[in-house]
């Protein structure tokens, strides 16, 4: 649907309950008169930003703080949203008010501003959740540790009852991650053997906190859901897995609620207590102090902790010295980014489980292209499936690149045109500056050519762009180099060997 279409009749619509609005006596709140059409079409406007939102934060951000949002009434042009707290309201405005702004004024030009507040009781607002999350009842508070727990919901709008606080301290274990569906390789074999070595034998020292590290979509969350289903599978044994932000909100709603003791009894009667993504609570330093007292408390009575953050504890700096020495007391592991080889594996034990055959070519170009980490490989993976499932079709190289088509953009390296003359000069040994100069010789003269070949086929720059970057040179220089190369690379294959070589160095 055109958006400024949409903005457009709604500016008439709204211009038109303006006109109303005058006649009528005092009215404060202008959804009172407000048409039909007019609610509908920012309802509509709505919930397109909330798809976006979540496509932009994630389903677990978003479902931690924005799916409680609920739309308010248009005043003037400001539009009003609503927040069940005044801490989720503060923290959505802080995260995410210039986000929801500029979405809006995107969406419909009429609103230019929003406003959030704070109001408990959502049933008489204007726009209530789109029907698939309002048919759970009134607004709910979720609690979502990342996205593997299932979410815990409250249906408070208030943070949290305090009947909440007391039960259900830990977030359920994602079945899925187990040390059998965990591909183990270089980068992480070492993270897979301390988080192994942690469920065999909780609390053993030199291994208490078990600290991993690693960037996102590593694998952390995957070891600790692992260690703890391994640990519970005796019975005998109890594991609480938080993550830090959950951590954090059930401190701040134990204080709410007046049950801070009750909080740390229970979170000292585990046997193992996981804390995943520990980072988030650099700069909460009453969170801190908290899980400080919890991590002695634990430690000195003989219970195992496991920690993960995406830093070692020496680089998270933020966190309180006292609390980043005794995390640096156990074992530190850390889980480097994947290789092709470990990727490739992955995919391939992946795409087994699912049982819809994904030829071995498929695989070994998603884990060339894709590189970032595991959790976009997988999405990728997933998305071909559900594609070949839907079309009917087989899994292919020409349906791969066509189904992934923005994915595989967004992960197209940018390479710059200095760093292309850069890397050529290194190679053939030539001065960088003789990727702009006047000199012809052939010594010269052809790196130069390859440079542009590769600025041609690795930056999405213009003909002229590039000619004006190697020596003010004319876009048909450009054009003549990038066909001569390319001929040349046909003819003579050590040329073409060092020509592929640096372009894979340049995109890697
Ligand atoms: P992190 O917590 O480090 O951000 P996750 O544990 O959430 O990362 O991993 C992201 C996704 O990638 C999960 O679905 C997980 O199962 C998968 N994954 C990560 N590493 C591996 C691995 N070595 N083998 C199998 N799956 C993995
Ligand atoms: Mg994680």
């Amino acid at each position: 649907m055109c958006q400024n279409s949409n903005g457009a009749v709604l500016q008439n619509i709204v211009a038109f309950d303006r006109e109303a609005e005058k006649q009528k006596v005092e009215k404060t709140q202008s959804q009172d008169v407000m048409t039909s059409s007019a609610k509908s079409l920012l309802e509509a406007a709505w919930a397109r930003i909330r798809e976006k939102l979540k496509t932009e934060v994630g389903e677990v951000e978003y479902r931690t703080w924005l799916r409680q949002i609920v739309l308010g009434p248009l005043d003037e042009n400001e539009i009003v949203l609503y927040m069940p707290s005044r801490f989720l309201r503060d923290w959505v405005r802080e995260q995410y008010g210039e986000r929801l702004q500029t979405l809006w004024r995107h969406e419909t030009p009429i609103v230019q501003r929003v406003e959030l507040q704070v109001k408990k009781e959502s049933s008489q607002t204007l726009g209530a959740a789109p029907s698939s999350e309002s048919t759970e009842g009134a607004p709910a508070f979720i609690i979502a540790d990342d996205d593997h727990d299932g979410a815990v919901t409250g249906q408070d709008s208030n943070l949290l009852h305090a009947h909440e606080a007391k039960n259900d301290l830990a977030a359920p274990l994602d079945p899925r991650f187990t040390f059998d569906s965990f591909v183990v390789g270089k980068p992480n074999e070492f993270a897979y053997a301390c988080a192994r070595r942690v469920a065999e034998k909780p609390s053993s020292p030199g291994f208490n906190p078990l600290f991993l590290y690693g960037g996102v979509g590593l694998g952390k969350t995957h070891l600790m859901h692992a260690i703890g289903s391994e640990l519970t599978k005796t019975g005998t044994v109890s594991v609480a897995y938080m993550s830090a932000e959950k951590f954090m909100y059930r401190f701040i709603a134990s204080i709410r609620s007046q049950s801070t003791m009750e909080f740390k009894e229970q979170l000292r009667s585990v046997d193992v207590l996981m804390i995943d993504d520990l980072q988030f609570l650099i700069g909460k330093d009453n969170t801190q102090e908290e899980f400080f007292h919890t991590f002695n408390a634990l430690v000195d009575a003989g219970r195992q902790i496991i920690v993960s953050a995406d830093k070692s504890p020496s680089d998270l700096s933020g966190l309180e010295d006292r609390l980043r020495t005794r995390l640096g007391c156990g074992m530190v592991a850390d889980i480097h980014a994947t290789t092709f080889e470990l990727r490739l594996s992955i995919l391939e034990a992946k795409a087994r489980a699912s049982g819809t055959p994904v030829p071995s070519k498929v695989l070994e170009y998603l884990a060339h292209k894709i590189t970032s980490n595991v959790r976009e490989l997988e999405g990728a993976l997933n998305r071909l499936i559900a594609h070949a499932d839907l079309v009917n079709r087989p899994v292919t190289l020409e349906s791969t690149q066509d189904v992934l088509k923005d994915m595989l953009k967004a992960h197209e390296r940018r390479v710059t045109i200095d760093e292309i003359q850069r890397k050529v000069a290194e190679h053939w040994n030539i001065r960088l500056t003789d990727m702009s100069s006047a000199r012809r010789a052939r010594a010269v003269a052809r790196p130069r050519q390859v440079a542009m070949y590769l600025a041609k086929n690795l930056t999405s720059r213009s003909l002229p762009e590039i000619g004006r970057k190697f020596g003010n040179r004319d876009h048909t220089t450009v054009m003549h180099a990038v066909a001569r190369v390319a001929e040349l690379m046909e003819q003579d294959p050590s040329f073409a060997e060092s020509v592929e070589l640096l372009k894979r160095m340049l995109e890697s």
